[in-house]
């Protein structure tokens, strides 16, 4: 799929009666950004002229046609815990509106994770899972680890690992969306629920909102760092946990499909200002 500069509508989902109950967090609600870790592709250019020297030259790899000509999804799952063929479609159409990829947007499942059984995870563990399991098959792979089990945290759904990495909760996303949907039904709902997920963890590793990418204009939420302070945009700080997704999902309804909540123009800009566009 080539990759277009065409903006998306953000989702016109209302939010409703949210219950917002404390801190549900990424992993990275403590406002720092996604940690690097050691092992991250060696990408031998620096930011461009014009995206200041604060930008990540792996988040320029994803978004610029010249330091990486496509981009690889690398999918490691646990047995039946991996992406829909659905979910993957909606998260590699708005990825197309943010990156230039001459190559495309490539799905690599690579490995099979082995069962984690009972006890939750905690983020030290994902992220020597992800540095063990990153194969790397281009300058821009971007690792999707959709493990089984939970968070240690209860109600999160997602977190940014690294600057290349983000891992799913899968069973807590449906644990979150099954039973909800309405006349939609649960498998409408949960492509919602897990494509808003994917993409507010991307979002973190490419230095949304404010945590890597120069912000052009002041959209970050000064109660939640690394945020946007608008709750209609994927990037909000709610669109990770369960409680705020199954609130959005609570009041989907009527009309078209319901489609996962988008970047906003604010971070749209950011992205790609910070690309050279
Ligand atoms: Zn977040």
């Amino acid at each position: 799929m080539r990759a277009t500069k065409t903006t998306r509508k953000a989702s016109s989902l209302a939010l409703g009666a949210l219950l917002l109950l404390g801190l549900v967090g990424c992993g990275d609600d403590d406002g720092a950004a996604p940690l690097d870790d050691a092992g991250r592709p060696d990408v031998d250019a620096g930011p461009a002229p014009d995206a200041g020297p604060a930008v990540d030259p792996q988040t320029l790899a994803y978004l610029r046609a010249d330091l990486a000509d496509e981009l690889v999804l690398e999918v490691d799952a646990a047995e039946g815990a991996g992406p829909t063929e659905a979910v993957l479609a909606d998260f590699m159409s708005s990825l197309g509106a943010i990156v230039d990829k001459p190559g495309g947007i490539r799905v690599v499942e690579s490995d099979v994770l082995p069962p984690r059984g009972e006890a939750p995870w905690t983020l030290d563990e994902l992220r020597t899972l992800g540095v063990e399991r990153f194969d790397g098959a281009g300058p821009a792979t971007l690792q999707l680890l959709y493990v089984d089990g939970r968070f240690r945290v209860d109600g999160v759904l997602g977190v940014a690992l690294s600057r290349r990495s983000l891992v799913v909760f899968r069973e807590t996303v449906q644990a979150v969306c099954e039973g909800r949907g309405g006349l939609l039904g649960a498998d409408a709902a949960c492509r919602v629920a897990e494509g808003t997920v994917l993409l507010h963890e991307t979002g973190h590793v490419l230095g949304l909102v404010n945590a890597g990418l120069p912000m052009q204009s002041d959209h970050e939420d000064p109660e939640h760092p690394g945020h946007d302070v608008d709750p209609n945009c994927v990037m909000y700080w709610a669109y990770e946990s369960g409680d705020g997704v199954g609130g959005a999902l609570d009041v989907l309804g009527g009309g078209s499909e319901p489609e996962p909540l988008q970047f906003c123009e604010a971070s749209l800009a950011d992205l790609a200002t910070a690309a050279g566009r």
